[in-house]
């Protein structure tokens, strides 16, 4: 059901502890943690512990959360020095989605190009 864990949830397994990251940032409905194969200098994913498909289930499922999650990308682009970054949620395998928790991706510290590949 949407909200709650799946067991076979590679980033529920990081929220409950049972996968290693690199954590940065933590609410209580947020985790901030450094993505394991970065595509900038700064490259931290900022999901809801709360288990959705992608941001539009989670935009539509729980609003709030997803406002928490769009407040804590800006923490972090703070906490790591950024005037100029990236959110980026691949949203379908074919816009590149690979794990199947809603995820935003903090991405900066180099200059980045426009449009994206
Ligand atoms: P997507 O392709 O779904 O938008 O993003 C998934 C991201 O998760 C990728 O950038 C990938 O490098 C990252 N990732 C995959 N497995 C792990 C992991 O075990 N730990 C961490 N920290 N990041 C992961």
């Amino acid at each position: 059901m949407a909200g709650e864990p799946q067991n076979d949830c590679l980033f529920c397994r990081i929220v409950a502890g049972e996968i290693p990251a690199t954590i940065v940032r933590e609410t209580e409905t947020t985790v901030a943690f450094r993505d394991i194969n970065p595509q900038a200098p700064t490259h931290v994913l900022v999901i809801p512990k709360a288990h959705y498909e992608n941001a539009a289930e989670l935009a539509a499922g729980a609003p709030q959360v997803a406002a928490d999650v769009l407040a804590e990308t800006k923490a972090v682009a703070d906490a790591e020095g950024l005037d100029s970054y990236r959110l980026v949620f691949n949203t379908g395998s074919g816009a590149g989605q690979t794990v199947w928790h809603a995820h935003a991706h903090v991405l900066g510290g180099r200059g980045l190009q426009w449009p994206p590949g």
